[in-house]
């Protein structure tokens, strides 16, 4: 069984076709420009050479048949027809308060989607039409929804309620919603397994560091606290976006430079981070650790504050569950920067945590980094979003 998974940003689509039977890679790729000029497709085929195809993509209906058509292609392609593909899995951005579980796409599904399009104004319009693209070029076959707010979902009212007029809630669905689900769900089921933890019961906490970062903490595979909100702006410290701020912030900056609430939402999600911390150094976490080891001052307090809260969203969420099993780091810094594993262990110590150094001194390979004598176990696991999305596509269809 093969499926197509396929996930798309408002101006590009990434996709993965996997071989269900030993979930291997057959194709990958990205569209990246849909709908501005300059528009292209990087093919990767397993086994072959990479291509890139410099084509309009005006929209991304015509992305996804230059994906099809690549994917058929008698010299790069993978399939000979689109018959070989059993079902297509999408990431969704937000299902609002209605849906949770992955789901097989129809009417009322894509009628879900539009309305929470004020939720996910950049994503929710793009996995549509992503949707509605794959409707068109393979009729027939199931369309899988998998919901980035789907692992969330599952918190108790006391996490995700905001201390805001009811009202709110009930006209407008306000809510902590949470994402990064899919790499929550998948990164914490794996460190269960892994690990060898109870199932049922393990208390454990996932740091998803990237340039979007998020922590959760749940029991038994179940979300109890994440540190996203209503939007991916609360939280943690992330490569543009401020995570946690007095909204009062927002109102200042709005008085004092004459913009609208708009314009400074935009400075907090895309101005911010790291990226504005540093004084503008960038929003790669490799640059902002260039700047410090040069002895930039700047990079340096973007750095520790950025560990420093990872470290305090940790110390809640053991409190949340009144413990902690297990910690999995995941995503760009968390599989690949042993310095910022350390640095955010080392505020562990009173949970006695203990780091082995030569164990940690490792990149994107799933291994537990923590000394054999840790009170807590601690451990890398990469992500794989695609896998996990293609996985409950399989369960569905
Ligand atoms: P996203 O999917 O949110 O775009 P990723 O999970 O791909 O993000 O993570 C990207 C981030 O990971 C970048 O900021 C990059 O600098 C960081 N990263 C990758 N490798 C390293 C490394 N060796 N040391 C520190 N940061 C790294």
């Amino acid at each position: 069984m093969k499926i197509l998974v396929i996930n798309c940003g408002s101006s590009s689509l990434k996709y993965q076709l996997i071989n269900m039977e030993d979930e291997s890679v057959i194709a990958k790729g990205l569209c990246e420009r849909i709908g501005i000029e300059g528009s292209k497709l990087t093919h990767e085929p397993a086994g072959k050479d990479k291509v890139v195809i410099e084509n309009a993509m005006p929209t991304h209906k015509t992305a996804i048949q230059m994906v099809m058509d690549a994917l058929q292609n008698p010299e790069y392609g993978v399939i000979a027809s689109t018959d070989e593909i059993s079902a297509i899995g999408h990431r969704v951005l937000h299902g609002g308060k209605v849906y949770s579980d992955s789901i097989v796409v129809d009417e009322d599904v894509k009628r879900v989607i539009r309305e929470c399009f004020d939720l996910g104004p950049l994503h929710n319009p793009a996995n549509l039409m992503g949707i509605e693209a794959c409707e068109a070029a393979m009729p027939g076959k199931p369309n899988v929804a998998v919901w980035d707010t789907g692992f969330g979902m599952a918190m108790p009212e006391k996490a995700y309620m905001y201390a805001i007029p009811h009202e709110y809630y009930e006209k407008y669905s306000i809510r902590r919603y949470g994402f990064h689900g899919t790499s929550h769900k998948f990164v914490s089921g794996e460190a269960i397994k892994f690990g060898g933890l109870d199932p049922k019961n393990a208390k454990v906490i996932v740091c998803h560091l990237g340039n979007g970062a998020s922590v959760s903490a749940s029991i038994g595979g179940k979300c109890v606290d994440t540190s996203m909100g209503l939007t991916p702006l609360e939280g943690l410290i992330m490569g543009t976006r401020s995570g946690d701020v007095d909204p009062a912030v927002v109102q200042f900056i709005a008085n004092k430079e004459g913009k609208d609430v708009n314009e400074v939402l935009n400075i907090l999600n895309k101005k911010s981070g790291v990226l504005g911390m540093s004084g503008g150094i960038s929003s790669d976490f490799r640059d902002i650790e260039n700047a410090k080891k040069e002895g930039n001052h700047l990079a340096e307090v973007a750095l520790d504050a950025f560990i420093y809260r990872v470290a305090k969203y940790i110390g809640a969420y053991t409190a949340a569950m009144n413990g902690v099993d297990a910690i999995a780091f995941t995503a760009g810094v968390g599989e690949n920067d042993k310095a910022s594993r350390k640095a955010i262990c080392e505020y562990l110590g009173y949970l006695g945590v203990k780091i082995d150094d030569e164990a940690n001194d490792v990149r994107g390979k799933m291994r537990v980094i923590s000394a054999a004598d840790s009170k807590v176990k601690v451990m890398l696991i990469p992500t794989n979003e695609e896998l996990a999305i293609a996985r409950e596509t399989k369960a569905l269809i």
